[in-house]
């Protein structure tokens, strides 16, 4: 295997390229421009209701005009779906995944026996172990068999060591009835694939990450390095958004801001480095570690980036 770090930027194109998806953006490429290694970009387009073409083009040119320049082919995972399907038929086939044949209102009255019992609500499919002979002609999703017993750590370079009790983890779908791939399949397919070596993504995915190691330990893939950075915060302390005056990176762009500024001012939204303040782009490369990201939330103030 090759020890060349190999980072990535998944965004889902919803929206334009905010001022979260910029920062991580900018995070993963400074890790990987910093140590030789290669920044790779894919669209997370498989929501087909919530994904637009204007999207994926508002975040390309963002990280264009922000100069966060990516290596090889734009991936789109929507593409890649039939790959993501081989991988959880593979699955099936070495028996770590099962097709669980269970309609919503058995899944429903298992959950209200559970709750009346006082016990965990979380579903155990009777089809886990049943022999495939005796299986309806009817539609199935297919099941990953959740590890039972002992725990998952999910070794985080900025939260620490992040540990979930297995038995809190459910047989998570792969295939919907419909045979499509679901999204936590597809991240960890195509994150193999393009041998990403470490996930640097907010820590909204802190948990999917403990969920997606079940799928990497059954395909036995090496998991990635996780740095699951806290989030943006405005300077009331609440969840950043519009109301604090954080705009699309475009709009920054449409103001005149220049793109330096803005990734220095990006940089700093939760990476600290001693007291610099300002740092040329071959400084933040040098300097840029995942040691630096602080475990609270970062604040983002509008008039910082005025001045
Ligand atoms: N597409 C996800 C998002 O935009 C990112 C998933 C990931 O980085 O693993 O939140």
């Amino acid at each position: 295997m090759s020890s060349q770090i190999v980072t990535r930027f998944a965004p889902s194109p919803t929206g334009y390229l905010h001022i979260g998806g910029a920062r991580t953006a900018l995070f993963n490429w400074l890790y990987a421009r910093g140590r030789g290694g290669k920044f790779l970009l894919r669209i997370e387009d498989t929501d087909r209701e919530r994904s637009t073409p204007e999207a994926t083009d508002a975040i390309l040119k963002g990280l264009d005009w922000l100069g966060l320049d990516h290596d090889d082919d734009v991936v789109s995972q929507f593409e890649s779906a039939a790959r993501h399907v081989a991988v959880a038929e593979q699955l099936l086939s070495e028996g770590k995944a099962y097709k669980c044949f269970a309609t919503q209102e058995e899944i429903q009255q298992f959950r209200d026996e559970a709750r009346a019992e006082g016990k965990s609500t979380l579903f155990r499919s009777p089809w886990r172990d049943a022999d495939p002979a005796n299986h309806p002609d009817a539609p199935y999703v297919v099941r990953i068999k959740a590890p039972q017993g002992g725990e998952t750590v999910v070794h985080d370079q900025v939260q620490g060591d992040v540990t979930i009790r297995n038995d809190q983890l459910d047989d998570m779908i792969l295939l919907r009835s419909d045979g499509t791939p679901v999204y936590m399949l597809a991240v960890v397919v195509d994150d193999h694939d393009m041998g990403v070596t470490h996930v640097i993504r907010g820590d909204d995915h802190l948990n999917n990450a403990a969920r997606q190691m079940m799928i990497y330990d059954a395909m036995e893939w090496d998991v990635p390095v996780w740095a699951h950075i806290p989030l943006i915060h405005g300077p009331d302390g609440k969840k950043l958004s519009k109301r604090h005056g954080a705009l699309g990176v475009d709009e920054y762009q449409k103001m005149g801001y220049p793109a330096a500024g803005m990734r220095n001012y990006l940089a700093r939204l939760g990476w600290s480095h001693g007291d610099d303040e300002f740092f040329t782009d071959e400084q933040a490369k040098e300097w840029f570690d995942l040691g630096g990201i602080g475990k609270a939330p970062a604040r983002f103030d509008f008039k910082k980036l005025e001045n």
